[in-house]
């Protein structure tokens, strides 16, 4: 596996590649890896010639400063897990590298920038559209790879493209969990060994309000998810919503044969999780 720190010998290999016509997977992660990404990486390895992966832990997504500190990095395991993974190139820039002196186009994000997670994290989505565009401009891939997990941010990133006309076709990939349901998450690390355990209701709930589908109005199956997180020891509901899984605007009553996906976010202690489940028939 190649590694570079700077944009200029990236470059200088990828034009290289490019020479040689040959497609390239992309994968841009913040690190501390985990099965999830690999999962990314593997569908990059099955559907192109070459992998790349990014590992940039991005300031201007972060809209709680908290958060962006106490973020995991583990910058030795990452390298480790990758090289077995058999990903053809990493790149791994700084802060520096990655912004100092470029202009980055500010993309109108519409509906997508006001609702649900743009709704509680004022500003991450303009962080993720800036970085993703950074990040494409540079590698220039020919398909990129997401998690589902962020449900909204591959709406997010697919709008950014559309907007900039960026010829990458995006693909998202489907979540990877934990043996008890928890969605894999880099901030589950973060998590106490009580917090570990209250964490496995999350995908619980998303069972829970799917297996509820046509037998409960979908508020009163919202209603019921937040009595039982009002529940939970030290757990704060961030929002629970039923959407249409290809706009993500909201469904109020669910039409049997239509697809509908439930979202949740909510902090264990002071983590805060994200998960989804989509129900297509
Ligand atoms: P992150 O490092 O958290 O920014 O995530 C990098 C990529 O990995 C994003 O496209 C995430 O959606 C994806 N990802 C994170 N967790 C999972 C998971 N449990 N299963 C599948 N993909 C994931």
């Amino acid at each position: 596996m190649l590694i570079f720190n700077d944009i200029h010998s990236l470059k200088t290999e990828l034009q290289r590649l490019s020479a040689q016509s040959l497609s390239l997977g992309f994968v841009p992660t913040m690190g501390a890896l985990h099965a999830g990404h690999l999962s990314l990486l593997n569908y990059a390895a099955t559907h192109c010639d070459v992998t790349v992966c990014s590992i940039f832990v991005n300031p201007t997504q972060f809209n709680d400063k908290k958060d962006l500190e106490r973020y995991p990095r583990r910058p030795e395991e990452d390298k480790k897990l990758l090289q077995e993974a058999k990903c053809d190139i990493l790149f791994m820039p700084d802060v520096q590298e990655m912004y100092a002196g470029v202009e980055i186009p500010h993309f109108e994000l519409g509906y997508l920038n006001s609702i649900l997670e743009a709704q509680h994290r004022p500003g991450h989505f303009d962080g993720v559209a800036q970085v993703v565009y950074r990040l494409f401009d540079l590698v220039k891939p020919t398909k990129a790879f997401f998690g589902s997990k962020d449900f909204q941010q591959v709406l997010v990133v697919k709008r950014m493209c559309q907007l900039a006309r960026l010829p990458v076709e995006i693909f998202s990939c489907p979540i990877i969990r934990e043996s008890d349901g928890l969605a894999m998450s880099s901030r589950n690390l973060l998590l106490t060994k009580e917090e570990r355990v209250v964490a496995g209701n999350v995908s619980q709930f998303l069972q829970f309000a799917i297996s509820m589908l046509g037998i409960k109005q979908l508020y009163e199956i919202q209603a019921a998810i937040e009595e039982k997180v009002a529940h939970l020891p030290s757990c704060k509901l961030d929002y629970f919503e039923f959407a249409n899984p290809n706009t993500l605007l909201p469904v109020t009553e669910y039409t049997s044969g239509e697809p509908i996906v439930a979202l949740i976010a909510m902090y264990v202690g002071k983590i805060r999780l994200i998960d989804n489940q989509t129900f297509n028939f």
